[in-house]
Parts: C-alpha cells; structure tokens; sequence
C-alpha cells in the first residue's frame, strides 16, 4: 500500500501536524511528523478525526496541550521547565541534586524531598523553575514524540575533564530539533585534569557558540560536587526564561503531561503531572489517555499535600483508575459522563487498530515507507 508523511496527510486533512502526530501517540505508533504511515493508519486517522468532528466537537475531548489558544490578555507568567541532558556519569544526577540542595530559600533544604519526577526551585527573587527529574534522552525523546513538548530550556552538561562524547552530541541533536534554547554547564571543575576551554572550542564544531566565545549560548563553569557555581547557573536560566517570556492561563480547567506513573501498593496508580495550562485542582475530573478519574489528593515536590497546581507546577497526582505512560495528555473534563465517554472512546480507537492491524512497531513502520 501507498505510504504517506503524517505532514503531508495533516496538510490534505486540513489538520495540524502535531494534532496527527498525538493521535497517532494514543494509538500506539510513536511517529513524528516527518515519518511516513500505510495507508491503513492513515485512513483511520481521517476516520478518528471525521469522527470527533461529528461527534465530539465543541467539547473538550480531544483537547491536547496547543489545541486551541487561549488568548493573550488570560496569559500570566509562568516559570520555566528544564531539563538536564548529557553524557553519562558527566554528572546529571549530582547538578540535579545539587540544585535541589541549594534550594535554600523556600526554606526545604534538609527537609523530607519526595522523587515524584518533577521538582521546583524558588530563585532569590521568589520566580521559580521548575526540573524534571527525568535526565537522559530517552524522556526527552519519547515526550517529544507523542507531541508533548514539556521542557523549555535544555541544560546540557560537559564534564570539563572528558569534553563532547557521542551523548553529548545526541542531546545537542535533539535539543536543535526541538528548537529547546540551551545552556551549557560546564561541570567537574574542580578536577584537576578540567579544561573548560576545550569544552567550548569542541561546542565550536556542533556549531554552538558559547558567550565566553563570543557567542550567544550562555556557559556556566560549575562543580556539582563542590557546589560551585550553582547560582550562576540558575542565574542564567533566569535569564533565559525571561528573553522566553513564557505565559499561561492559569484560569481554566487544567492540561498538562505526565512526566511519571507507577503503580504503588498502598496508594494505587500515581502519576507525576505537569500543569502546562490552568489550574488543577482536588475534585477536578480528568482524562490521561484512555484512562479516567478524579483528583483524590494531589502532593507536591516537597511530599505537602497541595490543594491546587498552576502552570509549570508537578505534582504527583491520586484517583486514576490506571497507570498511564509518561507523555500522556492529562484533561480536566467537566463531569463523569464526559469523562467516561472521552476514555471509552479513545479505548475504542485504540481497540479497532489493534484488530484491525498488525501490531505496529519501527521495523514495519520503516517498511512502509518503502
Ligand atoms: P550522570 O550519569 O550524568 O547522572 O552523572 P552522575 O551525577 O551520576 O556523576 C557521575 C560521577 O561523577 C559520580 O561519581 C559523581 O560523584 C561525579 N561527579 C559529578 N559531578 C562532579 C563534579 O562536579 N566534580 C567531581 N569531581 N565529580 C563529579
Ligand atoms: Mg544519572
């Protein structure tokens, strides 16, 4: 059968791109929007869609985050999302939880920290930022494939004593594809083997021009282990997030990702939830996925149960009925009825492609192509 580019279908369809590439995420197929899908999914696209046109438009079913715009007087600042990405043992790990220990002005230092995949740290001027506690490309990567574009400023780390290694390259790459601006850590300092200036003339050749070199990249010498440095560096994401001016309406229901999701026996499924935009609050109806609930108890980074979570805030979420994957859509829905039709809907869709394809993975969407 003929193969198609789910641009290019998006295009005949009328469509936008990342709306396809979502769908095609909820149905099992991790394609991005360059890459080419049979005919049959294709088909089952236009059905998906010609079907919540007809039948569930004006509602919120299939609303991901970016669907319809809010507009720009209901936009409020909001913090930035970061993620930290390089090499292995470059020491990723240790910045994240450096920076989580020099959060020293909300006071927590010390205190009980809970893992929920997400944290956030108050600057001295009280703007927060806010870190996903998932470094490493794979959920950089596989977010960014289902569409879910969480992380506005990448943080890549170099150790000064080992410079550019091939994880490094891999995260510029995907940082550039992403169009994520970036900051470079220049980390281990305070080995004696450190050469920071070799790190930046190798950032040279992947065409990434730090401003200790004249360009516009900002670089930050750190020592994780020293905790050298660390106010600069969130100094720099300061700036950073302003030259963004990123914004949200934090006065509608909620949307966001799931960031993490596990099954925990004594308090059942338990998702890590971004808030992109809204407010999400206890008693809020939701869908993630094909999966259904209702806000049972939300806590925060610092282990507080929390009443509310505005934009760009994690918490960790209770009362789904499943476990869902990280980069699912989260939506607050305004009853049970929408909620339960929305998740059985989707379940139905996910449902017919499973019998009505084979199972599809990289090897045969590779071999559509051809
Ligand atoms: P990751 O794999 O990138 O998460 O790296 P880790 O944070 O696990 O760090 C790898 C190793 O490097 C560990 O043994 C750390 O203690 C060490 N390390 C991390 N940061 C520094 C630093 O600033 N200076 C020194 N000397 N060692 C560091
Ligand atoms: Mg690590």
């Amino acid at each position: 059968p003929e193969a198609i580019t789910v641009q290019e279908l998006a295009k005949r369809m009328g469509e936008r791109g990342a709306d396809l590439v979502k769908s095609l995420f909820k149905l099992g197929m991790p394609v991005t929007i360059t890459e080419a899908i049979d005919q049959d999914t294709a088909e089952l696209l236009v059905e998906e869609f010609g079907h919540r046109i007809n039948r569930v438009s004006e509602s919120d079913v299939e609303i991901g985050v970016g669907g319809e715009q809010d507009s720009p007087e209901t936009l409020r600042p909001r913090p930035p999302v970061v993620t930290i990405m390089g090499h292995v043992d470059h020491g990723k790990t240790s910045l994240l939880d450096a920076i989580r220990g020099a959060d020293v002005v909300s006071g927590e230092a010390g205190g009980i920290t809970q893992h929920i995949g997400a944290y956030q740290v108050a600057l001295p001027d009280k703007s927060k930022v806010t870190f996903l506690d998932t470094p490493g490309h794979e959920a950089f990567t596989e977010m960014r494939a289902r569409g879910a574009n969480v992380t506005d400023i990448v943080i890549l780390v170099v150790a000064a004593d080992d410079g550019l290694k091939p994880q490094t390259i891999e995260a510029i790459n995907h940082t550039k594809a992403a169009g994520v601006p970036m900051i470079v850590a220049i980390n281990k300092i305070d080995k004696p083997g450190a050469n920071p200036q070799k790190v930046r003339e190798e950032l040279l050749q992947h065409e990434i021009m730090v401003e200790a070199m004249g360009g516009e990249v900002q670089d930050v010498e750190v020592s994780a282990l020293k905790k050298t440095n660390l106010d600069k560096l969130l100094e720099a994401i300061h700036l950073q997030a302003e030259l963004l001016e990123l914004k949200a309406n934090p006065d509608r229901s909620a949307e966001g990702t799931v960031v993490e999701a596990k099954l925990d026996k004594g308090r059942g499924p338990l998702a890590t939830v971004l808030v992109q935009r809204g407010t999400l609050r206890v008693g809020d109806i939701f869908v993630v996925g094909a999966i259904s609930g209702k806000v049972r108890a939300m806590i925060d980074d610092k282990g507080r149960q929390v009443k509310e979570a505005g934009p760009s805030v994690p918490v960790e979420v209770l009362g789904l009925s499943g476990v869902p994957s990280a980069g699912d859509l989260f939506t607050v829905v305004e009853n049970d009825a929408r909620a339960r039709e929305v998740a059985a809907y989707r379940q139905t869709v996910i449902d017919r492609k499973r019998t009505t394809t084979a199972p599809v993975n990289l090897e045969n969407i590779f071999a559509s192509k051809e």
